[in-house]
């Protein structure tokens, strides 16, 4: 069964049916799924979770599928929290099926797609959630289309190619890739999985605050930082502390919510420092953590709202200092993060120079991908153990 009351226009709070096709509001903005929450408090205890497993499917009651054999199940779990200093926690999403926490929005999605009866799916991508996409519409018999710029790592290109999804490159960003599906609405008819322009994805994502909370026993850390792109993951978890609080699972206290971005693609940073409700697009975008190279994002006020409610903020940090705290945590932590989550760690280490975060605050960062798919520095190394004195460099 599902707990859907109704879908509602983030911006309006208008309302819409659930149980059809839905994209965007007539307002041109999100559409959020309502729950009766009062109904899911009596059916669902937190002492059930217990005996769940899995990961996103947890959650059923909070999610939007109807049928249990929609949900399509690639082996999602819940991600670890590994500690990396003594109030530093890192959500290591890099494990999820296909590598990436696009996995979760996708599952939900993709589930809601072949519940809705959909035939075509297509979507513009950065990488990872063309990926996801790719695999959770194979599991379901679903074709793909997916668009990605045209200098998207070659590894995420193949794998989505390699899942059976038909992807191009554009010679452009991902706003180009994404007004390319857009304009195949009409023509082919396909439908539009970008992140926000349909309300399911969030709902996967904002199983990471379900997890978290649950981790934490029911308790939220001081201050989350978050790889900005779109924004899904930070708004979703946003919406899962009020879902959580409305049924009694936890207290008002929240963390406060700081949105990183790099500072060649900023413009949510750039916004909240105007005092602006909402963010113009960046041109040229630019920086080596494509997950979050999003120069629009169509749920701009969304994220702001929620920095703002959370009394975080939204930041930016230098390329350099992303590659660099990647380097540092896999040398220091054995953790080999994406770019996305070395900036979040980056992101950390300038607050805690100022002050703005103190070492009794109890911090999570959130690392979106395995760093396994994104390039490395060279090892050029050789030995050959018949050179004269081959054991030397091993003797200092
Ligand atoms: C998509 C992505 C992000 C940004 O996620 P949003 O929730 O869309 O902001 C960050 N990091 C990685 C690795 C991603 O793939």
């Amino acid at each position: 069964m599902s707990f859907v009351s109704h879908l509602e226009c983030s911006l309006t709070g208008e309302r819409y049916p659930s149980g059809t096709v839905q994209t965007l509001s007539k307002a041109g903005k999100p559409l959020l799924v309502r729950y009766h929450l009062d109904q899911i408090a009596d059916a669902f205890a937190k002492e059930d979770l217990q005996t769940r497993t899995g990961g996103v499917w947890r959650y059923a009651e909070l999610l939007p599928v109807l049928h249990p054999h929609n949900r399509l199940d690639l082996g999602e779990l819940v991600t670890p929290l590994v500690r990396i200093r003594e109030n530093l926690l890192v959500k290591d999403e890099g494990r999820l099926p296909t590598g990436s926490f696009k996995a979760r929005g996708l599952s939900v999605a993709v589930s809601m797609a072949k519940e809705l009866g959909l035939t075509h799916l297509a979507m513009p991508t950065n990488g990872n959630a063309g990926a996801a996409l790719a695999a959770y519409a194979m599991r379901a018999g679903i074709r793909a289309t997916v668009f990605c710029p045209i200098d998207t790592p070659e590894v995420n290109v193949r794998e989505i190619a390699m899942q059976g999804a038909d992807v191009y490159r554009v010679d452009g960003l991902i706003n180009d890739c994404g007004k390319i599906v857009h304009a195949g609405i009409d023509t082919v008819g396909w439908f539009d999985l970008s992140t926000l322009k349909e309300p399911y994805r969030i709902e996967g994502k904002k199983t990471m605050g379900f997890e978290l909370a649950e981790q934490l026993e029911w308790t939220l850390p001081d201050a989350i930082l978050y790889p900005t792109g779109g924004g899904t993951g930070l708004i979703g978890m946003w919406k899962a502390f009020a879902e959580l609080e409305a049924m009694g699972w936890i207290s008002d206290k929240r963390p406060r919510m700081y949105a990183v971005q790099a500072e060649g693609c900023a413009p949510i940073v750039r916004a909240y420092d105007a005092g602006d409700e909402f963010a113009e697009p960046w041109e040229n975008a630019e920086t080596v953590a494509a997950g979050i190279r999003v120069p629009a994002a169509i749920g701009d006020f969304l994220i702001l709202r929620a920095v703002r409610e959370s009394g975080g903020r939204a930041l930016a940090v230098s390329d350099e200092a992303i590659l660099a705290c990647q380097r540092e945590i896999a040398r220091s932590d054995g953790l080999l993060l994406c770019p996305e989550g070395a900036a979040t760690y980056a992101a950390y280490e300038k607050m805690t120079s100022t002050g703005e975060l103190t070492p009794d605050d109890q911090v999570v960062l959130f690392n979106c991908a395995t760093g396994l798919k994104y390039p490395m520095p060279a090892a050029p190394q050789t030995f050959d153990p018949n050179a004269p004195n081959a054991f030397e460099p091993f003797l200092s």
